[in-house]
């Protein structure tokens, strides 16, 4: 990943995040991101059009994001350069592994999943951010334990952005 990176879609910029606001932005996006799941209603269901997901599964997706960075992330704590495990995103909402999600259980378990990985995050010892991992064979990029972090406050600011504009898409 070059280290001057920058998310088409949000304007991200990896480099730009220290360990200490993980956690904090990581906190802010998610009671935002329940905030809408559980003020959607029926929208919360709803895909504005075919190639965008419903917010549910946005949330899902993001509640399975904060699972897998984790072991990733615990996976480099241990090892020397491990290779993560893909999560083959698009593959768990086409096979429908996200057809029983509700919006009052998958708000819980955004917020605790957000939680643990904040948790975990603020819990390594600070040499540890520098360790090194491939973030996944379908993602082949060398990382840091610090940029895996720095993705997971991009992935939740990014999908809750995904989140809000469905809303707006579904209003107008
Ligand atoms: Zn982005």
């Amino acid at each position: 990943m070059p280290a001057n990176a920058t998310c088409e879609g949000c304007g991200f910029r990896w480099s730009e995040v220290t360990a200490d606001e993980v956690p904090s932005r990581i906190s802010v996006a998610t009671s935002s991101f329940v905030h809408v799941i559980e003020t959607a209603g029926a929208n919360a269901n709803a895909r504005p059009s075919p190639e965008r997901w419903s917010i549910l599964e946005y949330a899902g997706h993001m509640r399975d994001v904060f699972i897998s960075i984790r072991e990733r992330i615990m996976r480099a704590c241990v090892e020397d350069e491990p290779v993560g495990t893909p999560m083959y995103r698009e593959e768990r909402v086409n096979l429908g592994l996200y057809r029983l999600d509700t919006p009052s259980i998958v708000a819980k378990e955004l917020a605790t999943l957000s939680g643990l990985f904040a948790r975990t995050f603020q819990s390594l010892p600070g040499p540890f951010l520098e360790r090194r991992l491939t973030y996944s064979t379908v993602t082949p990029a060398k990382v840091t334990i610090l940029w895996a972090g720095a993705q997971a406050v991009h992935e939740v600011e990014h999908h809750l952005a995904d989140a809000q504009e469905n809303l707006r898409l579904l209003k107008a």
